[in-house]
C-alpha cells in the first residue's frame, strides 16, 4: 500500500498506511473502528502491534470496538508546525480512553479548545481526508 506523507492537494500531513495495520485502515473507511483482540487473554490494544501487551500472546483477532469513550488527557497546540496548520491553532490534541480500554491520540471535531475537558464523553467520527485515507476521530457524545 503507497503512501505520501503530505497531500498534494491540501498540504495536510497524512499519515504513514503500515501494511499491518491495513485492517483498522480498511475498516475507518467503512465508518467502523476495529483494533487488535488478543485471543488468549481478551484485551484490546493501541498502537497496532505483533504482540498483546498485557500478556505478550500474538494470536489476535481484529474486532470491533463500541466507539465510545472518554477524554483521558489533552494537550493544545499554539504553534503551528506546518502551513496547513496555520489557520487551526489553536487546536487540541486528545487522548481518547475507550470503554474497551485502549487510548487512540486524536483530534475532537466541533468542540472550541475552551471546551476541551478530561473525562468528557466522546463517541468516534470519521474524516474523509482522501480517496485512501479515513481518519479516526471523535467528537463529544451526544446527550
Ligand atoms: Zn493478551
Amino acid at each position: 500500500m503507497a503512501s505520501k506523507l503530505v497531500d498534494e492537494k491540501t498540504g495536510r500531513y497524512l499519515p504513514v498506511l503500515y501494511p499491518e495495520e491495513k485492517p483498522f485502515w480498511d475498516a475507518a473507511k467503512e465508518r467502523r473502528l476495529v483494533l487488535q483482540r488478543c485471543k488468549s487473554c481478551g484485551k484490546s490494544w493501541y498502537p497496532i502491534g505483533p504482540a498483546c501487551p498485557h500478556c505478550f500472546a500474538t494470536d489476535f483477532e481484529w474486532s470491533q470496538m463500541s466507539g465510545r469513550g472518554k477524554i483521558h488527557n489533552y494537550v493544545i497546540y499554539h504553534k503551528a508546525w506546518t502551513p496547513w496548520f496555520e489557520k487551526r491553532v489553536p487546536y487540541a490534541v486528545v487522548q481518547v480512553e475507550l470503554d474497551e480500554g485502549p487510548r487512540l491520540t486524536t483530534n475532537l471535531l466541533d468542540c472550541p479548545v475552551s471546551e476541551v475537558k478530561i473525562g468528557t464523553p466522546v463517541e468516534v467520527a470519521y474524516e474523509d481526508i482522501t480517496d485512501e485515507i479515513t481518519l479516526v476521530q471523535f467528537r463529544r457524545a451526544a446527550g
